[in-house]
């Protein structure tokens, strides 16, 4: 029987028969495929939110293997989390450190992303301790509206950093809005306001290293956005940004190519048991046997990442190469699943809420389509109880046996 341990879980050893099983092979397919797209653009690997999901140290070291240039990351915690786990690649921060945030950020070797005159600060203060120049990347709003520098307020940011001997200006960045809808024109705006911003700096005499706005949606259907470099998150991870850009990739490249999803979450019934029909299971009796059935409980529930909402929409798992109804309300550690007339499921079998059984799949963007979200949401909501497991990504050793 394999081992159904994985990476510990709040560094206890999980002893629970449920895991998310992570095929670095796919992640490093991933990546090689989204640099031969971009070329001669970099590609940067977007491990936020601990990798989507997936482990943030496994990914970024099969990522970096598959040919990714540099890492980016949402937090400081983040960033240092990669380093604690001896990741020595270029991070970037998405966003502003907190001055506080902002020492730490640069004695471990992080790139801060800068856009207020308090950053430019607080990030020559943390540099001056370190004695020499820290590279630091500027972010410019061009129509997200959430963070970076308002292009007014732009080049006074800029040449504060051009002009402190404590930082060098790495890279220039922003971020795209509706770049998952290819035909949305409001794309071709931010581009050209970001080729304006350039053109700004470029007339105060600062040429940055490195410019770059794409995410994995810009990367697949705008090339005029690749520029020297894309940050790749869900593409990375197997899954489209949407389902619009299907075949966008194939098309590119023209080849038949396409992205492996990396993550599987399963799990092993817990137990069995068969009820007569008109029985109602789970809490607010809501679900009702039509006829005399088996059932079975899985040992996964809403703190793990199963939304409650899920049954009542439509929510199957496989259990035996077959899709099975969720049976009543998600609790928080356990769901039923009708296993209907089948008297062959035991107690043990495996169980598959996302990936392939059989002949059958049940994917990230199902649930997502059940449930009104993105992918995204429901491989990062996977929850920190749930061991991951690695399979594939052997070339580099040490980062990926599956008792980390
Ligand atoms: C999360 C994020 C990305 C990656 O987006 P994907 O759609 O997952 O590729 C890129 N850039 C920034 C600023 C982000 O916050």
């Amino acid at each position: 029987m394999p081992d159904d341990r994985g990476r510990p879980v709040n560094g206890l050893r999980a002893l629970r028969p449920a895991w998310v099983e992570v095929d670095l092979d796919a992640v490093r397919h991933n990546a090689g495929l989204l640099r031969r797209l971009v070329a001669p653009a970099e590609l940067c690997a977007v491990v936020k939110a601990d990798g989507y999901g997936h482990g943030a140290p496994e990914v970024a070291t099969a990522a970096i293997d598959g040919g990714a240039a540099l890492l980016a990351v949402a937090l400081v915690e983040e960033g240092l989390a990669l380093r604690a786990a001896g990741i020595a690649a270029e991070v970037l921060l998405l966003s502003e450190p907190t001055a506080e945030a902002m020492t730490e950020a640069v004695a471990h070797g992080l790139t801060p992303t800068l856009y207020r005159m308090e950053g430019v600060s607080a990030a020559r203060k943390a540099a001056a301790q370190l004695g020499r120049p820290v590279p630091v990347q500027v972010k410019v709003d061009t129509g997200m509206h959430r963070v970076g520098a308002d292009p007014e307020e732009l080049l006074e940011v800029v040449q504060a950093v051009a002009n402190a001997p404590e930082l060098a200006l790495a890279g220039l960045w922003t971020h795209l809005a509706v770049a998952d809808v290819p035909d949305d024109p409001f794309t071709g705006v931010q581009l050209a306001r970001f080729e304006h911003a350039r053109a700004v700096l470029a007339g105060a005499g600062i040429v940055p290293r490195l410019v770059h706005a794409a995410n994995s949606a810009g990367a697949i259907a705008h090339p005029d956005a690749r520029l020297d470099l894309v940050r790749c998150g869900i593409a990375l991870y197997g899954h489209l940004p949407s389902a619009a850009l299907a075949g966008w990739i194939e098309r590119a490249l023209g080849e038949p190519a396409s992205l492996a999803p990396a993550l599987s979450w399963k799990a092993r019934l817990h137990l069995v048991r068969r009820l007569e029909a008109g029985e109602r299971t789970s809490y607010g009796r809501t679900y009702e046997l039509a006829t005399a059935s088996y059932v079975g409980v899985v040992p996964l529930g809403y703190h793990d990442g199963v939304p409650r909402r899920l049954a009542s929409a439509g929510g199957q798992v496989l259990v035996g190469g077959a899709r099975r109804d969720i049976a009543g309300t998600v609790t928080m550690d356990q769901i039923i699943v009708d296993l209907g007339d089948d008297d062959a499921v035991r107690p043990g079998d495996e169980v598959v809420l996302i990936g392939r059984q059989g002949g059958e799949e049940i994917t990230a963007e199902e649930w997502a389509d059940r449930l009104g979200t993105i992918s995204y949401e429901v491989l990062c909501g996977i929850g920190p109880r749930v061991p991951r497991r690695y399979v594939g990504g052997g070339s580099s050793g040490g980062a990926c046996g599956p008792e980390r």
